[in-house]
């Protein structure tokens, strides 16, 4: 019997934080390690702002710009993208509308914005999603045209970078990170807002006070699924526990299914700013660890997603994305264009390997923010997108599996044709 591939790894080692949980003195003597001390070579001249989750940075970036951006206010952004994004903005007052990705990147296309803006528009947030960089340039161009803020979602992008190498969120309005442990650096949960210096300076942004069961709650569960992930048994620990998750969740305990998986969609949802830890001060060492070895992590996830690539080139039902297009991707996820992800998914998961559809959705098409848009790629992104492994632990052996199990699925399995991708008016794929 394999053991099951998993679809994410944070490459967080043990000995980033079992020294600084165990001794108080290590603690210490990390008291003044800062944000800026350890982000130095890749986000110089910004305030960073450690936050409780990498939600809560766009709270906070929308409390600082509260004299620009104010409810009633519209706030353009991609249709294919994390729900909960958009539900921060609404229940900030303000109206997301949605604008179409380009297919081969998931990101926003730069070229789509212009028509999604009023005369309310103030903000235009732009994710670069599974860590490809988004089309900058492009998009600030527009936005300095037209006198709008400009936000990045770098939830996935630490280590991503542009044309010219600079990181991603190191230029522009506002810029939030995340260390939750499906994030490429991990620190058991947390979040930072990346912003210039006078914007910091002008505002002291409002404190966060969680019961102090709910901080221990918050840490202490994602340090235990971190844990577990890591450990060489986690075919006997993380497997009947997901199993656990998914059969309480059905019975209507959604808590452990909510740190394991996420939601795709939860239309209920509400910010809560209280309902996690701050920020703490053992989090900023295993930051920096994970951070030092960030460039050889990234190099192991491209060259992963390369020799599969290379292993299925020649399936002609799948359609490859172009993540470099406007930069420089971490890899942080890997995507495919397949007929259909969710019949390949379940075929993986008989073979052992984890591949995940769904985890971000067309919310332009989502009830609860009303669209009024029409994203036909982000739909198309939507239906045909398959994220498969792609974290560095995996060795040859495992890419083969990786790679045989999706070439068996499309010669025994698939007859539909590769899906179509390019709309009238999208970028091409390759
Ligand atoms: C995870 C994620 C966030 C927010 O991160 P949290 O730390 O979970 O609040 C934002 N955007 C995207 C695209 C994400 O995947």
């Amino acid at each position: 019997m394999h053991r099951v591939i998993p679809c994410h790894s944070s490459c967080l080692r043990t000995t980033d934080y079992l020294p600084l949980l165990g001794s108080p003195g290590s603690r210490r003597t990390h008291r003044h390690l800062t944000m800026e001390s350890i982000w130095a070579g890749r986000l110089a001249h910004r305030r960073l702002l450690p936050t409780p989750t990498g939600r809560h940075a766009l709270w906070a970036f929308l409390a600082l710009c509260r004299d620009r951006v104010k409810p009633g206010d519209e706030v353009v952004l991609a249709g294919f993208n994390f729900y909960v994004i958009a539900a921060v903005l609404r229940q900030w007052g303000l109206n997301p509308v949605f604008a179409d990705t380009e297919p081969d990147t998931l990101c926003l296309d730069a070229r789509r914005i212009a028509q999604a803006i009023t005369g309310r528009t103030r903000l235009v947030v732009v994710t670069h999603m599974f860590g490809n960089p988004a089309d900058l340039p492009a998009i600030r161009a527009v936005c300095r045209r037209l006198g709008l803020l400009l936000f990045e979602d770098c939830a996935h992008a630490v280590g991503t970078t542009t044309a010219d190498g600079t990181q991603v969120g190191a230029e522009s309005d506002g810029a939030l990170f995340s260390f939750g442990i499906q994030k490429i650096v991990n620190t058991f949960g947390g979040g930072m807002l990346a912003v210039p210096e006078h914007l910091a300076a002008a505002k002291t942004l409002p404190g966060h006070h969680p019961s102090a069961v709910d901080a221990f709650v918050s840490v202490g569960s994602r340090a235990a699924a971190s844990a577990i992930t890591q450990t060489p048994v986690s075919d006997w620990t993380v497997q009947p526990v997901l199993r656990l998750s998914r059969a309480l969740a059905r019975r209507g305990h959604q808590g452990l299914s909510r740190t394991l998986e996420p939601a795709r969609n939860d239309p209920a949802y509400r910010f809560d700013p209280d309902s996690r830890s701050p920020y703490r001060d053992f989090m900023r060492p295993m930051l920096a660890a994970q951070l030092a070895r960030l460039d050889a992590n990234i190099r192991a996830r491209r060259a992963v997603r390369q020799q599969i690539r290379e292993r299925l080139a020649d399936v002609p039902e799948i359609r490859w994305l172009a993540e470099d297009r406007h930069g420089y991707s971490n890899a942080a996820y890997f995507g495919i264009y397949v007929p259909d992800p969710q019949e390949l998914a379940a075929f993986l998961r008989g073979r052992g390997v984890t591949a995940t559809t769904g985890d971000f959705r067309d919310c332009s098409r989502l009830p609860q923010f009303d669209g009024l848009a029409d994203c036909p790629n982000s739909r198309r992104t939507e239906t045909h997108l398959l994220r498969l492994p792609s974290h560095p632990t995996l060795g040859e052996r495992q890419i083969d599996r990786i790679s045989d199990a999706v070439r068996d699925f499309f010669t025994h399995h698939s007859p539909l044709p590769a899906p179509r991708l390019t709309a009238p008016h999208g970028g091409s794929c390759v």
